[in-house]
């Protein structure tokens, strides 16, 4: 089965994702990730991808669908993968169907409310990386290492609305151009039950293939 996987940050989309790869033995692929991990082999490629970002620029869609064309032809990606923040433009949707047929696009949908509510209420310890949420945990430091917790950037309030403002710049062409193959679901139930709706859309997939 492949997956595209689209939501905004915090819609919960990623706890999903770990989910789909474990029950279905897919893969999960995250272009960071990918060029995380390129950056550390030696390769034409791979030194390609390091001069760009040494030079702070965006890499290339072309890079960005070579890179990604390599790493679902692995074995791991026989029975399919998610990918995860990629394609993020048109332009890397059109790219992706000359590699590869998708199957489904999952759309994760949460109000920008709810996202928000959500993300102010993480707290992370700066040492271990552990994270909280303020609604269960009430202490300020953390229960591992005893460090002061703290609120990342990423998680105020004025912050998300920038990303969730990106996000649906970025993600609405998107939606549009997989229209045919959308499946929305959502998140403002717990993690648990929006997983159980996915998971049965996905074997009912798998059954009629
Ligand atoms: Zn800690």
């Amino acid at each position: 089965m492949k997956i595209i996987l689209l939501g905004a940050p915090g819609s919960g989309k990623g706890t999903l994702a770990k989910q789909i790869t474990k029950d279905f033995s897919i893969p999960q692929i995250s272009t960071g990730d990918l060029f995380r991990e390129i950056v550390k082999t030696e390769s034409p490629l791979a030194n390609k991808v390091k001069e760009i970002m040494k030079s702070g620029a965006l890499v290339p869609d072309e890079v960005t669908i070579q890179i990604m064309k390599d790493r679902i032809s692995k074995p791991d990606c026989e029975k399919g993968f998610i990918l995860d923040g990629f394609p993020r433009t048109i332009k890397q949707a059109i790219e992706l169907q000359n590699i590869s047929d998708i199957d489904i696009v999952i759309l994760v949908n949460l109000s920008n409310d709810v996202i928000v509510e959500r993300l102010s209420s993480r707290r992370t310890c700066p040492n271990c990386g552990e994270i909280y949420n303020t609604t269960t945990y009430k202490k300020e430091s953390c229960e591992k290492c005893a460090t002061k917790l703290i609120q990342r950037d990423d998680d105020k309030p004025e912050t998300i609305k920038n990303r969730l403002e990106v996000y649906e710049k970025n993600t609405a062409p998107l939606i549009n151009f997989y229209s045919e193959k959308l499946f929305m679901v959502s998140s403002a139930g717990s993690p648990i039950e929006t997983y159980a709706k996915v998971k049965t859309f996905l074997q009912d997939l798998e059954d009629k293939n």
